[in-house]
């Protein structure tokens, strides 16, 4: 038996789309086959039935219903999956022969516009990235607003701080491995070399960008060039249409921002907490915006910190011009909560997709431009002078729009009623015409009785004919000579006559030709809108950033926050310094405030305290204070001077790595790793217990030695280092830049009680089995506990501290490096000791061996 001809058509366009799960259209479902059914019935929890194609076992079948199908995309997309959409391209109803079906769009994380299956607030990017051995190029896009932009990255190192920094939905690249190592967790296709071949990529990205790519002075960047030819081609290539709103490509100078690492990003909790909920995060304090677009903007900034004191300066200008006009900030946020995301409009109106009510969104949207523009004047700064002063009203466009768009359109043009009445005469008597077709019948029957004299002359209608004249056989002899018989009943004999034959046209046409006049006016509408899209832009960017500036202005004013002064001395200096998240979610006067103070001279803080005491609290609180400031927010301390700090790492908390199934201890050191190599004096480091995962004296002979690293010329970063071995308090005084302190508690009997203040000076003790008991250990367990932990006393007392032991060879050999240079064989023999090499990859162990060579030549 042969393959039926609708099953050939599947298996080749499936041929052509090996990578997605295909979903084939037929009638009012979309249905899969095979191993696609398979996988979509277990994924999506459907049913799986069979379809007779002329192949000797029934084939695999499921399906889910047309009208809901983006729901199920979105749940496959979310798993990582890609879509093929197979439209019927005519009517089946209409086709002669087979129905004509075509792959019209193929969806994958990053190429989502579709709205409902987008997140509002935050971008979506889809990026690709050249690498040639350690450089990279990068472009990323997001679809939804045409937003794209490239830039250079120096080193891996460089490349997945980019990548976290934009975090995108889908990566495409020429390197699969290496991608893969930087940036686990994200789709990743690789892609053949012949995308990201140089003259390709150039011709598709000038067809692009016409003139705008010259202006960037791209040449001298071809890794940057060849990202961006790539990335439009697989752009092309899963939308199936032309990208005309992306129209301008913008370079991003990455020298201009801050460098967040991945673990920073994560443990600082800036987008989201550690337990995966966007409330308790910094996202959540800031963005308090009125529209999605200043929502999507918070977080991008939030993602991408400036390292610029002049565009840091701008923000803060400009955010306390708003706080000190309360009275027109609130006039203006209550405005700004009307307005409607336009930004995400720009690729509808791009593809010609934008719905009616799109239209009335934009409408909308443009009659508060007067309103907004009139609460600008109340601002004199240059940059809210120049963001308000973007912003056009369109009045035309507006007119446009409100007189010819009916308040009440529907979603879809095709459900009618998209035109206002009064626009457009023709339309009007249409529709009058299809809405009152029975009275026109009724008047004409009417006209005829009088006319004839044939007093039950009556109009009727059947499905043979159309619309028929009845006359009676008692009123034969008055029938006029134009009327034409049709029909001879046994009563009555029926007619038609040209008049009522037009009539007849026009009613049952007027539906019809309605419809289609209202298409080519929207059309009509919709192209005046296009030729608009360039200001529509500018006015989405205006009112974004206008958003998100007297968003941080309010959010200041209401969490009681200061305006930090930025310098370029490495100081950093916080009076009251607060943690945004943990002093909204314990109340503003439970939280204890503390002080900062690093500088040239004091770099290296130790800080020792309790369990519980508050130390990882304040050493966070820190960051964020720091990387505020760096998105040009204000911050809430008292009072802030804060380094323009190129880089913040962090090293927090003992998280085990999900991706890459390594040992938390390895994780620790691989990170520790990262850091050392990568910080300098324009970083600021956060070292949360480094060393915890291993045996005490492992630990500690790390943590000590990386205390000495940090404090050497090498790396030289300001570093805030908390830490439970208290011997790391013996440094203080003998090596430049540390300075010892302590979270404050005090016991009182058992128990400990935490008071959060932070101070001057080391701790001796740790109260760990006061906090157990706090915790609620059996009281048995803490008796004992207490037995035992005075016997290790005794015992460590007799032996002498650890941290004097070490420290007494580093005095013997009088030269500070050297406590360095003996701890740091041991700690490489202990690295090389402890690596698991069944668990590497073969480059992964050409990489460990990269680097613990480098490891030993600088030891
Ligand atoms: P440590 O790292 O010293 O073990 P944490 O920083 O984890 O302690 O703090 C423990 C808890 O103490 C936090 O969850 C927080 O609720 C509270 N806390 C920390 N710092 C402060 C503070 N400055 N004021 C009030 N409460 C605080
Ligand atoms: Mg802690």
């Amino acid at each position: 038996m042969p393959i039926s001809p609708m099953m050939q058509h599947y298996l080749q366009t499936k041929e052509q789309n090996p990578n997605a799960l295909l979903f084939y259209r037929l009638g009012d479902f979309y249905e899969m086959f095979f191993d696609d059914a398979k996988t979509a019935s277990d994924e999506l929890g459907l049913t799986l039935t069979g379809r007779d194609c002329g192949l000797s076992e029934r084939a695999p079948m499921c399906g889910v219903p047309y009208h809901a199908v983006d729901v199920y995309v979105k749940k496959l997309i979310e798993k990582g999956y890609k879509v093929a959409i197979c439209e019927q391209m005519e009517d089946p109803a209409l086709a002669k022969g087979m129905v004509k079906r075509e792959v019209v769009r193929v969806i994958t994380p990053g190429t989502i516009i579709e709205p409902t299956m987008l997140d509002e607030t935050s971008a979506s990017y889809i990026a690709a990235v050249y690498v040639q051995k350690t450089r990279s190029g990068m472009a990323y896009c997001d679809l939804s607003t045409g937003e794209f932009c490239v830039c250079m990255c120096d080193d891996l190192a460089h490349l997945q701080g980019q990548i976290n920094m934009i975090n995108p939905n889908e990566l495409i690249t020429n390197d699969l491995q290496t991608v893969k190592r930087l940036a686990p967790g994200i789709p990743i296709s690789g892609q053949s070399e012949e995308n990201y071949k140089y003259n390709n990529a150039s011709r598709t990205v000038r067809q692009q960008f016409l003139k705008n790519v010259d202006e960037l002075g791209l040449a001298d960047a071809r890794y940057v060039v060849q990202a961006a030819g790539a990335l439009l081609v697989y752009i092309e290539s899963t939308l199936k249409s032309t990208l005309s709103h992306i129209i301008s490509i913008d370079r991003v100078e990455t020298s201009k921002h801050m460098f967040i690492d991945a673990n920073a990003t994560r443990s600082l909790e800036l987008l989201s907490t550690i337990s995966g909920s966007k409330k308790g995060s910094l996202l959540s304090v800031l963005d308090k915006a009125a529209t999605s677009m200043g929502s999507r903007l918070i977080r991008n900034w939030i993602e991408q910190p400036l390292y610029d004191k002049d565009e840091i300066e701008k923000r803060l200008t400009a955010i306390q011009e708003f706080l000190y006009a309360p009275i027109a900030l609130a006039a203006l946020r209550e405005t700004l909560d009307e307005v409607r995301d336009i930004e995400r409009l720009l690729s509808k109106i791009a593809c010609d997709s934008e719905s009616p009510r799109d239209c009335i969104a934009l409408l909308n949207t443009l009659s508060l431009m007067p309103s907004i523009i009139s609460s600008g004047s109340e601002f004199t700064g240059k940059y809210i002078s120049e963001l308000f002063g973007s912003i056009e009203t369109l009045d035309e466009l507006r007119d446009l729009l409100s007189e010819a768009i009916s308040p009440e359109a529907p979603a879809m043009l095709k459900d009618g009623g998209v035109i206002k009445e009064g626009y457009s005469q023709e339309l009007d008597s249409l529709r009058d015409i299809s809405q009152n077709g029975r009275t026109y019948i009724s008047s004409m029957e009417q006209q005829e009785r009088e006319k004839t004299g044939i007093k039950n002359l009556r109009i009727g209608y059947n499905h043979v004919f159309g619309y028929y004249i009845d006359v009676t056989k008692s009123f034969q002899s008055l029938v006029p000579a134009n009327y034409i018989r049709k029909q001879t009943l046994a009563n009555s004999e029926r007619y038609i006559s040209e008049e009522l034959k037009e009539l007849e046209t026009r009613i049952l046409g007027a539906d019809e030709s309605a419809r289609r006049l209202e298409a080519a006016l929207f059309a009509k509408i919709r192209d005046k809108i296009k030729d608009d899209i360039d200001a529509i832009a500018r006015i989405a960017y205006a009112i974004k950033t206008i958003d998100a500036l007297s968003t941080f202005a309010y959010v200041a004013r209401e969490n009681e926050y200061i305006r930090p002064s930025i310098n370029t001395e490495g100081v950093y200096s916080i009076k009251d310094g607060r943690h945004p998240c943990v002093e909204n979610s314990i109340g503003r006067n439970e939280f204890v405030p503390n002080d900062t103070n690093l500088n040239s001279t004091d770099r290296i803080m130790i800080i020792t305290g309790p369990n519980m005491a508050g130390k990882s609290t304040y050493m966070r609180q820190v960051a964020l204070i720091v990387l505020m400031a760096h998105i040009g927010s204000f911050a809430p301390a008292s009072e802030a001077d804060i380094a323009l700090t190129g880089r913040i790492f962090t090293r927090v908390g003992a998280s085990d790595d999900l991706y890459g199934g390594r040992s938390t201890f390895m994780v620790e050191m691989s990170e520790m790793a990262t850091i050392l190599n990568s910080a300098d004096k324009n970083s600021l480091l956060l070292l949360d217990e480094v060393g915890r995962g291993t045996s005490t004296y492992d630990g500690l002979s790390i943590a000590w030695a990386s205390v000495e690293y940090i404090a050497s010329e090498k790396c030289g970063a300001k570093t805030l280092f908390a830490t439970h071995y208290h011997e790391l308090s013996e440094l203080e005084g003998r090596l430049d830049g540390v300075i010892n302190y302590r979270v404050t508690a005090k016991e009182e009997g058992e128990d400990v009680i935490f008071l959060r203040k932070l101070v001057k000076g080391g701790e001796d003790r740790s109260y760990g089995v006061a906090v157990a008991k706090l915790a609620g250990l059996p009281k048995s367990v803490i008796t004992r506990a207490r037995q035992i932990l005075a016997r290790l006393e005794v015992d460590d007392l007799q032996k002498g501290t650890i941290g004097q032991s070490i420290l007494d060879k580093h005095t013997n050999g009088g030269n500070k490096q050297i406590a360095f240079t003996e701890f740091a064989p041991l700690q490489l023999t202990e690295e090389i000791a402890a690596l698991d090499i069944d668990g590497f990859t073969p480059i992964e162990a050409l990489n460990k061996l990269y680097e613990l060579k480098e490891k030993a030549r600088r030891i």
